[in-house]
């Protein structure tokens, strides 16, 4: 089976900050594996140490400097990764990304048989780029995925989140699935982990290597912009009651609101 796992690197911060372009900084700020792309590995090295026959590659779009989540992805179990990296990608929205990772995959993976995302990202947080890869490769989509639970015959069965439970589903591969995050816990590399990521090559692929015209990426093949980005007002601090009892309190409240 040919997996293929996309992940984001993102700001270590919930402060995010936001440019003049309304792009957000990533300059000066540390940087991580976007959380739940950590549960996407997981479950990638699991189902692959449970089949004979699985190879798992790991895809960022991004600049160079995310050349260091695939090498630790690749610490995890991954088998190997590549960078899609470009001044030409720069300022794309969701549907020029994913149109990139689609075309990327196409051409360096070739027929894969399960792409496996994080379900949002922790900066831009849309989760569109997941659903977005599966519409661009003609594949099933499942989101809000909690676990795999079983594989046979091409078919996978999944555990998916829903409103009020968790439904068990049967998605039929060539699929996307879109992962949250898990009961069980990304692994921590041992030694061995580190040895392989040191040594591997991590190829960077860029406009030349992967079949779209320069009007479809970047912000060129981006249909949205960032019109306006702002952070909503602060509240005022508010003041805390401390009453004796339910009656007191509901006092308490009255009179604060006919003040
Ligand atoms: P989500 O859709 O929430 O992410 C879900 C999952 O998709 C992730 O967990 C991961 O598995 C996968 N995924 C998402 N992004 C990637 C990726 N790059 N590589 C591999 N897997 C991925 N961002 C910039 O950094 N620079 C810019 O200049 C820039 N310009 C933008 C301009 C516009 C007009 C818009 C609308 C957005 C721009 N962005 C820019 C943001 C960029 O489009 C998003 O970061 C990207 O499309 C992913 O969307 P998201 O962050 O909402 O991820």
């Amino acid at each position: 089976m040919k997996i293929v796992l996309c992940i984001k690197q993102v700001p270590d911060t919930a402060d995010i900050k936001w440019t003049e372009n309304n792009t957000i900084q990533r300059e000066g700020v540390e940087s991580v594996i976007n959380p739940f792309d950590m549960y996407a590995i997981e479950t990638a090295v699991r189902l692959k140490e449970k089949l004979n026959d699985a190879h798992v590659t790991v895809v960022s779009m991004g600049p160079p400097q995310a050349e260091e989540i695939l090498k630790k992805a690749v610490s995890m179990g991954v088998d190997e990764g590549f960078l899609v990296s470009d001044r030409k990608f720069a300022g794309a929205d969701t549907v020029a990304t994913s149109r990139t990772l689609a075309a990327a995959i196409k051409e360096k993976v070739g027929d894969a048989d399960l792409v496996i995302c994080g379900q949002f990202a922790t900066d831009g947080d849309t989760a569109q780029t997941g659903p977005s890869i599966a519409q661009q490769l003609n594949f099933a989509q499942v989101t809000y995925v909690k676990e795999i639970t079983d594989y046979k015959d091409g078919v996978l069965t999944v555990k998916k989140e829903v409103e009020d439970g968790v439904e068990t589903i049967d998605v039929k591969l060539p699929a996307v699935l879109c992962m949250l995050k898990c009961d069980y816990e990304p692994r921590r590399p041992l030694i061995q982990g580190f040895v392989k990521a040191h040594d591997a090559k991590i190829q960077s692929y860029g406009m030349d290597d992967i079949k779209l015209s320069p009007e479809e990426v970047g912000m060129k093949g981006s249909p949205t912009y960032v019109s306006k980005a702002f952070r909503p007002e602060q509240k005022q601090g508010g003041e805390v009651i401390t009453p004796k009892n339910p009656q007191e309190a509901a006092k308490m409240l009255k009179d604060f609101i006919n003040r």
